[in-house]
């Protein structure tokens, strides 16, 4: 039997869900699912406001229409991040100041974005890599002195939290920046195959994001009787998801605690059998880093150079595992290499080259985890 890398979990309410959808007769977007789980998010986490999306992708795009980046403005991102981080802004005209990830985690270096802020930086777009929190306390420092929007792309981010210094009081991922969006993707925690969500913390942008949500009209004032007739009021597209898709996802939600309490002792089991191996120094062991929680998005491995990391996903998938890299630095990327600044972004290029993702599903077993750690050491002959 092989190991898939990702296998999406099925709760088993979700047939359910979607036939009470269906028979309700809604079908489009912002009824009674829709509503459902965006209050999950707002009462569980203390989020001001959450609008179902039908990706992340939307979800960024709608935070840079909401920040006002327009053409020529800057916004700085990681190098090593999903396309999407960047693309939402570049959509909007703005220039992308790629920032170098930490030496020691995938993540933003803080350190190196206050050299990259000019007189024409507007937001920063931070990616909290396989659900492990940035810096959030020195990020808030810089952009509060230059006043500059922070967005979290918190796809991997669900359920994850911000501990910060000594006795502060733990804050939930997306719940920190100005504006952040989730992935539902099914290579998520929790998914309905294509979805996502945005997130609005800051007051000065709750008005206008129901209408950029719905296409730049004020149908939703429409319907709360404040105006007698709806139009077009401003830019926008159309963000939401169906009825079918949030009920699908309501399923999954109603089972958060579940699905998090059983792909965080795959996690830790992971941890365990592969100690000894990192400690003996075959590679590094991913670091979690100390103002930050565990999802259990990820469960991923640094090689000590991309020839070593290719031959080890080449080795796995010979022995029916699968295992993936992931992002390609984006400021050596096709579509942006030609408009980067040229900076090197060393770090960046490390993760990008070494970094091995291996299985993590909701239902990978112990033997499992036992085949792959087997496979590894194989690999390294230990
Ligand atoms: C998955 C992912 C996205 C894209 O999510 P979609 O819902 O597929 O649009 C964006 N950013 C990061 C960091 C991701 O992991």
């Amino acid at each position: 039997m092989s190991i898939p890398f990702n296998k999406p979990h099925i709760t088993g309410n979700e047939l359910a869900c979607v036939e009470q959808a269906v028979r309700s007769g809604k079908l489009s977007g912002n009824g009674a699912f829709t509503k459902r789980c965006q209050e999950f998010f707002e009462r569980r986490y203390g989020f001001k406001k959450c609008l179902l999306t039908a990706s992340c992708t939307d979800a960024l795009e709608m935070c840079a229409i909401l920040a006002g980046v327009g053409a020529g403005d800057e916004v700085i991102v990681p190098g090593y991040t999903f396309v999407s981080t960047a693309l939402a802004f570049v959509r909007q005209g703005a220039n992308i100041v790629f920032a170098d990830s930490r030496a020691d985690h995938p993540n933003i270096d803080a350190d190196a974005i206050e050299p990259l802020v000019t007189p024409r930086t507007r937001a920063i777009a931070l990616v909290h890599y396989a659900g492990a929190a940035c810096d959030m306390d020195a990020v808030t420092r810089v952009a509060e002195k230059h006043g500059l929007t922070v967005i979290e792309d918190a796809a991997q981010a669900v359920d994850s939290f911000h501990t910060g210094a000594a006795n502060a009081a733990p804050r939930p991922l997306g719940g920190i920046g100005h504006l952040a969006a989730f992935s539902f993707h099914d290579t998520k925690n929790i998914t309905c195959g294509e979805g996502g969500m945005l997130v609005v913390n800051d007051d000065r942008f709750i008005a206008r994001s129901e209408t950029v949500w719905e296409k730049g009209t004020n149908r939703a004032e429409f319907f709360r009787g404040n105006v007698g007739k709806y139009g077009w009021v401003d830019t926008g597209s159309s963000f939401l998801p169906s009825e079918i898709a949030a009920a699908f996802l309501w399923a999954q939600l109603e089972r958060l605690d579940d699905i998090q309490t059983v792909r965080k002792a795959a996690w830790e089991t992971y941890c365990e059998m592969f100690k000894p191996l990192a400690d003996g120094g075959l590679f590094q062991a991913q670091a979690i880093p100390a103002y930050a929680t565990n999802n259990a998005h990820t469960f991923y491995l640094v090689c000590n150079s991309q020839n070593e990391r290719d031959g080890l996903i080449e080795h796995l998938k010979n022995n029916g595992i699968g295992a993936a890299f992931h992002y390609q630095s984006l400021h050596r990327s096709d579509y942006y290499k030609g408009r980067h600044d040229g900076r090197e972004l060393k770090n960046c290029d490390m993760y990008s080259d070494c970094l091995v993702r291996l299985p993590l599903y909701y239902g990978l077993g112990k033997g499992d985890i036992e085949r792959v750690r087997d496979a590894v050491a194989g690999y390294y002959r230990v």
